[in-house]
């Protein structure tokens, strides 16, 4: 359902070429949690953003759900973006809006009437238990909490896909893994497929169904993570 052939990304600032990602080919299937691993400049951020066209590929192709994401015009790519949710390392919230405002923020731009948008973000705010805290500003929640909601506004309009770049690198072990209980749980009651990016083996191991290791823009290594890791 997500498919990547030979894509590649070169960054071009006039004052110099960066050769992000060489010859990327890549499948992921609906309904997998899928693991990207590397260190710090690998090319982890930019594959993943080629996925929702935050970045456009030098050459390749890109496939979601049977479009090709990096040929749609300006409206279609508008509506193929509310079916891919996004969730960060430092959240990118807004900080003059409460958890509620935030959570329904792209389903106003979406353009929803009032009572659904209001109903809806109930539901979400349950989903990822911030029923308490639907009030406060990111500025008075923890750093977990402050991903709960950067989890529900990924999945405000119902997302076939989640991208998750760095989601747990700011947060203790104890958070991360909560956070990751959370993913897991979404993944299995609503079949979203999890795209995720970490520099951390034990994030892959603990959810991953599979998993790929970039270095130096390719991927060196790709299968089961049990495959790729051998058992824990
Ligand atoms: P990380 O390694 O966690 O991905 P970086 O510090 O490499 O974070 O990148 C942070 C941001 O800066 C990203 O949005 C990335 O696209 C951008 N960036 C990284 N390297 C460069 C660069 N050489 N020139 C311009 N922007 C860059
Ligand atoms: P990772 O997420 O694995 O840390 P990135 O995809 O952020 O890797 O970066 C891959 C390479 O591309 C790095 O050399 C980085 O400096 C460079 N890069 C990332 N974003 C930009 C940008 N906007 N402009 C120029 N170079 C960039």
């Amino acid at each position: 359902m997500i498919k990547l052939n030979n894509v590649q990304k070169i960054y071009d600032n006039n004052k110099q070429r960066v050769t992000a990602l060489k010859n990327i080919n890549l499948e992921i299937k609906s309904g997998e949690i899928y693991g990207i691993i590397g260190y710090s400049g690998a090319g982890k951020s930019t594959l993943i953003r080629l996925i929702n066209m935050l970045e456009n590929p030098t050459a390749g192709e890109i496939w979601v759900n049977g479009q090709r994401m990096d040929r749609l015009n300006n409206e279609k790519l508008r509506l193929a973006r509310q079916k891919i949710g996004m969730i960060f390392q430092n959240f990118n919230l807004l900080s003059s809006r409460t958890v509620r405002q935030n959570i329904a923020f792209p389903l106003e731009i979406a353009g929803y009437p009032k009572e659904k948008i209001d109903k809806r973000v109930s539901e979400l705010i349950k989903l990822v238990g911030l029923t308490e805290r639907a009030d406060a500003y990111p500025s008075e929640l923890s750093g977990g909490q402050k991903q709960r909601v950067g989890i529900a506004r990924a999945l405000a309009n119902n997302p076939e896909v989640l991208l998750s770049d760095e989601a747990t690198s700011a947060l203790d072990p104890k958070t991360t893994e909560s956070i990751l209980n959370l993913l897991w749980e979404i993944n299995r009651k609503f079949g979203i497929t999890i795209i995720l990016i970490t520099h951390e083996m034990h994030v892959i191991k603990k959810i991953c169904h599979r998993v790929a290791v970039i270095d130096g823009g390719e991927i060196v290594e790709e299968g089961p993570v049990t495959e790729v890791f051998g058992n824990p």
